[in-house]
């Protein structure tokens, strides 16, 4: 019998581990935890987890990942998000597919996909050891040590899927996988919402407004650019356009001094000179109403209200008595506003940006180039991807090549 560990039952290290022994009868499976295992799947899409995401081509999936793409075209041409719908199916689970193209069990839980794994891994024979933070791992010949105490449990072959965290190496798969000669690239939190400099979105917090164009500008130079909701908070701005934006601004040093920009176009689509017109006819239109009521009609009451207050622009105005430089504030607070975005927003990113060196790992067996019988798999990778359910993705397809590697191999 081959002995194989996993450390990190979330998952990445659940999908090695069923897909491993599913796929041969000579080998035994022990999952590591430090925790309850898979307990961070509760969480995910707001609790009723987010598995994929309906997106076919392999090529266009991987365009999802800011970190990662290349290197998983190989993954993907095995097994992406048709298989994945297929193999949940198979296991018993039920999906659908949301407009958006984002995909949940039909149950519309998380803890459907939880039970299941559970289930199955038990049935399969997969000993889970739960509470048990692994500290080290040493090679010696060709066994690996593994301490979760004092004394070794020895495996023949290892699989490191202990997630993302930019926080603490110490204790991490980061810090096995560096002692074993790894390299880890930096690591910052992505996936985050942002926290700005100017204090007024505090009174907006939970105001939506949709289908906004945005651009990041970082030293002068425009660094990412997004199109879709965007949500105040009471620190700054959140929602799916701000979080895809922080994955591109994950590794700028953007600071209380030298702030990222974010540019918001309430009106995308118009350019400034065009909206100007259009609004000198509306104006022309509507001689009889106040501005805020006119101006209603493009952006939510509440935040054109605080714009033209903060601006010093009487809300009840006519047209007629509004001046020309009034006018082009007006134009700007509703194509350009500008907002200074001092850090991510504390403890809240859902994902880590960077890991291990993608360099030192086989993407089509996920085994170490350093180090033989060695895997890896999910988020401990160097590998991020937006939201819209990429990084189960990506946890599901590295796992699964992972486990069939390390069953085969
Ligand atoms: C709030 C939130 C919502 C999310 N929603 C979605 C979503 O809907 N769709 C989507 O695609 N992605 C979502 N994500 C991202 C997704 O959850 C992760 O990318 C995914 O869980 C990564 O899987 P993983 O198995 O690699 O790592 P993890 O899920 O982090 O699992 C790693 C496991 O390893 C264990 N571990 C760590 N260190 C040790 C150690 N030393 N010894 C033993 N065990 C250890 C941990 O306890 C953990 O159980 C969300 C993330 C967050 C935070």
């Amino acid at each position: 019998m081959i002995r194989i560990a996993v450390i990190g039952g979330g998952p990445a290290g659940f999908m090695a581990a069923v897909s491993a022994a599913e796929a041969s009868n000579n080998i035994e499976i022990e999952i590591f935890d430090k925790a309850e295992p898979f307990k961070t799947i509760l969480y995910t899409g707001g609790g009723r987890c987010n598995i994929t995401n309906a997106t076919f081509d392999h090529k266009k999936l991987a365009s999802n990942y800011p970190r990662g793409e290349k290197f998983l075209y190989s993954a993907f041409s095995r097994f992406a998000a048709r298989e994945t719908i297929d193999w949940f199916n198979s296991h018993g689970i039920e999906l659908y597919t949301q407009d958006d193209c984002r995909i949940f069990p039909k149950s519309n839980d998380a803890n459907t996909i939880r039970e299941m794994f559970l289930n199955k891994a038990r049935e399969l024979g997969i000993k889970i050891r739960s509470h048990s933070s692994i500290l080290k791992i040493e090679q010696r010949q060709d066994k690996f040590y593994i301490y979760v105490g004092k004394n070794p449990i020895i495996f023949d072959k290892v699989v490191i899927s202990t997630g993302g965290n930019y926080r603490k190496v110490e204790g991490s798969g980061y810090e096995f996988t560096k002692n074993m000669g790894h390299n880890i690239t930096e690591l910052k939190p992505a996936l985050t919402a942002f926290v700005t400099k100017e204090k007024w979105p505090s009174n907006l917090a939970g105001v939506t407004i949709q289908d906004v164009e945005i651009s990041a500008v970082f030293k002068g130079k425009v660094v990412a650019k997004d199109r879709g909701d965007l949500l105040f908070t009471h620190k700054g701005v959140s929602g799916p356009s701000i979080f895809k934006i922080s994955s591109y601004c994950a590794f700028l040093d953007y600071s209380e001094s030298e702030p990222l920009i974010l540019n918001f176009n309430f009106v995308p689509d118009k350019k400034s000179e065009d909206f100007e017109k259009e609004l000198l006819k509306v104006f022309d239109e509507n001689s009889k109403k106040n501005l805020v009521n006119i101006l209603s009609d493009y952006v939510p009451r509440s935040l054109i209200s605080m714009l033209l207050d903060i601006n010093l622009i009487t809300q009840d105005k006519k047209p007629s008595q509004i001046t020309k430089e009034e006018r082009k504030k007006i134009i700007k607070l509703l194509t350009a506003l500008a907002l200074s975005v001092k850090t991510p927003a504390p403890e809240g990113e859902m994902v880590t940006a960077g890991g291990i060196n993608l360099d030192e790992v086989n993407p089509k067996t996920m085994e170490s180039k350093i180090v033989k019988n060695l895997y890896f798999c999910g988020e401990v990778l160097n590998i991020d991807g937006f939201t819209g359910g990429f990084n189960l993705q990506a946890a599901w397809s590295t796992g699964y090549i992972a486990g069939i590697n390390i069953s085969t191999g």
